[in-house]
């Protein structure tokens, strides 16, 4: 027998490939419920990006990730829930949905395929501990002892545990052997140091914006909260930053502001900053945060004025105060460290017949489908493995 331990979608993965060999142990009394929260409960389960741009996605973990993701990429998900009455929508941004907006309707589209292929799923079964037993494991569960010839630990990382994953996987890969990078808030929102006015701007969401951490620049979209920001720009980079880390945003990325004072010398500043497309809300919060006068003409604005207000829209400096934590964060960075586990198999490089999967791994990915789907197809991946090796 096969022990899949978890039910989330890398386990779920798992069970595709195993079909009877296979018997998922879920603590919860049902499967995927961080799935059913993903994507604001409409779940982004892949994103339909041509192979090789959606490995380029998959940033530095890209060639560890790619035999996985050959063994079940984006185009077999979407397929296989087009055939099995679970319709996908893809949207101009290439983030794939179920076509409902339902994030049950791909976990039950998954469990359905895993009963049918005759997948036993015990829930309400914690896992309390996996012990080696050459040749297998026994597995505690409750009270019992249960053998497996193989397990694959899909059991996800450390973030948002209330849904089941509070970094077991991380404990017994370390009893196990491995090491076990710490987990830090990945997909995480960061608050900021005197905020205050930008918590004027709540809401407000700016596409295409340029975050500079360190000597690197990252662009995509923002978003201002009551008391920081998030939105994928900040999500995805937020295992970069740290609590006390200056970052800066850049609202002038064209450096047009001289040009617009010198051509609209009439003009109030609140008014010439608008032009540079940034919402009337922002203008003003940057004009208040600099202690400008929003009706001030152009023609009279000082010398150093202009200097000050351009070195704040090519390069506004924010202290970080804290990032979101792990009780909420959507995703960690951390866990089983990738060179201990084969890529090709994701079998432990220590334990013979013991498979990774899913978020329990060191990767981190950006926000758009990318996790879902590279859960899936590692415990594809895994299971093909475990079988092929009995
Ligand atoms: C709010 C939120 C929104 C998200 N939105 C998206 C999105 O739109 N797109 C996207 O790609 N990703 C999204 N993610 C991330 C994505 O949900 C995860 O990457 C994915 O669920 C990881 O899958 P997994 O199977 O590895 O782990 P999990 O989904 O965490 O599943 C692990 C399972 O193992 C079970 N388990 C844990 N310990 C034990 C034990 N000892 N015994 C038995 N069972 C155990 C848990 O109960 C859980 O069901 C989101 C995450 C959050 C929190």
């Amino acid at each position: 027998m096969i022990a899949i331990v978890g039910g989330g979608p890398a386990a779920l993965g798992a069970a595709l490939a195993c079909g009877k060999a296979a018997q998922i142990f879920e603590r919860n009394a049902f499967c995927g419920k961080k799935l059913l929260l993903s994507g604001s409960g409409q779940c982004n389960f892949t994103n339909s990006l041509p192979k090789d741009k959606f490995l380029q996605a998959l940033g530095e973990f890209r060639t560890w990730l790619k035999p996985a993701f050959y063994a079940f990429d984006n185009v077999a998900f979407m397929q296989l829930l087009e055939d099995n009455s679970c319709p996908v929508l893809v949207r101009e941004d290439g983030k794939a949905f179920p076509r409902s907006l339902k994030s049950a309707d791909v976990r039950d589209t998954l469990v359905s395929l895993a009963l049918k292929k005759g997948v036993k799923i015990n829930y309400i079964s914690k896992v309390q501990d996996i012990i080696p037993q050459a040749p297998g494991f026994l597995l505690q569960v409750g009270g019992a002892s249960i053998k497996a010839d193989k397990v694959i630990l899909a059991s996800g990382g450390a973030a948002w545990p209330d849904t089941g994953s509070d970094g077991f996987s991380y404990r017994i890969a370390q009893k196990l052997g491995h090491k076990v990078l710490a987990a830090v808030p990945a997909l995480a929102s960061v608050r900021i140091q005197d905020y205050p006015p930008f918590d004027t701007c709540a809401g407000i969401s700016m596409s295409q914006s340029q975050l500079i951490i360190g000597k690197d620049r990252f662009r995509g979209d923002l978003l201002f909260t009551h008391h920081g920001f998030s939105g994928p720009l900040i999500l995805d980079n937020a295992r970069r930053m740290q609590s006390g880390q200056t970052i800066r945003l850049v609202f002038d990325a064209q450096d047009r502001l001289f040009g617009l004072l010198q051509s609209y010398p009439k003009k109030q500043i609140l008014s010439i900053l608008q032009m540079l497309a940034l919402p009337k809300a922002l203008c003003a919060a940057i004009l208040l945060k600099l202690q400008i006068p929003q009706d001030a003409p152009a023609a009279h604005f000082s010398a150093s004025h202009r200097k000050h207000l351009r070195a704040y829209l090519t390069g506004a400096e924010f202290v970080i105060r804290d990032l979101e934590s792990l009780a909420t964060a959507m995703s960690d960075f951390g866990g089983i460290q990738l060179n201990e586990v084969t890529a090709r198999s994701m079998q432990s490089r220590f334990t013979p017949g013991l498979y990774f999967a899913g978020e329990s791994l060191a990767y981190s990915l950006p926000t758009g489908g990318f996790s879902i789907q590279m859960a899936v197809s590692t415990g594809y991946l895994a299971a093909l493995s475990a079988l092929n090796s009995i």
